[in-house]
């Protein structure tokens, strides 16, 4: 079992960056959770959350979260802010361990793949708190600029916060080896034979939202379109 913290940056009274209308709080905890809801898919792996609302928390005590739980992998996303554009990630600046250094590579990549046309601020270091405390390897994203008006014009689409996730699921799926779990399969193995089963139509999300965990919960795979 790989065992994975995921640290939504900042909370509560602390909203991290701030720019173009939008808080860093609100948008790394949508990206987290969107991580550990995909995740949900995959085989083998314990997710840990720092934080499932907005609320705050001590840097020294997200470390703690990690370090009692005996995490494999530690990860934490936050927004950028003070000029510039693109995405860049960082692991400590002091020793860290090989395995350290190639998750780096390997999520920071699968997430510039993600995220389409945008500028790769490279694969940094730095002392950080999350990062120097945690006993074990730790990653921490810096997923656009919040005081950029292209990249916070970015940010306000949710489909633009999906990639995000989704460049960071893929990058663990890669590092830790991950399969996805087998589901129940409702169609012929032929790809030109796939029929669609609509089950219902709404004009709140909600209301989707509550039907597709239903489905899943009886191991359907359901999605909202
Ligand atoms: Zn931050």
């Amino acid at each position: 079992m790989v065992k994975i913290v995921l640290d939504a940056g900042h909370g509560g009274k602390d909203s991290g960056a701030v720019g173009n209308d939008l808080l860093e709080k609100n948008l790394t905890l949508n990206i987290v959770k969107q991580i550990g809801d995909i995740l949900k898919d995959y085989d083998g792996v314990e997710i840990i959350y720092t934080r499932t609302d907005d609320r705050f928390i001590e840097l020294s005590e997200r470390a703690a979260i990690a370090n009692r739980a005996g995490a494999n992998f530690f990860l934490s996303v936050h927004i950028n802010s003070g000029g510039g554009t693109g995405f860049e990630s960082y692991i400590f600046n002091g020793n860290v361990s090989n395995a350290t250094v190639a998750y780096q590579n390997v999520i920071h990549s699968e997430i510039m793949k993600a995220i389409g046309n945008m500028t790769d601020r490279s694969k940094k270091r730095a002392n950080y708190a999350v990062l120097r405390e945690t006993k074990m390897p730790a990653l921490l994203t810096e997923n656009l600029f919040i005081d950029n008006a292209n990249d916070a014009a970015k940010l306000k689409s949710e489909k633009f916060l999906q990639q995000i996730a989704y460049g960071h699921v893929e990058g663990i799926v890669k590092a830790f080896g991950l399969k996805k779990k087998v589901q129940p399969s409702t169609t012929s193995n032929t790809p030109e034979k796939l029929y669609r089963v609509q089950v219902g139509a709404f004009s709140d999300r909600k209301n989707a939202e509550q039907l597709v965990e239903e489905l899943k919960k009886k191991g359907y795979p359901a999605t909202i379109v």
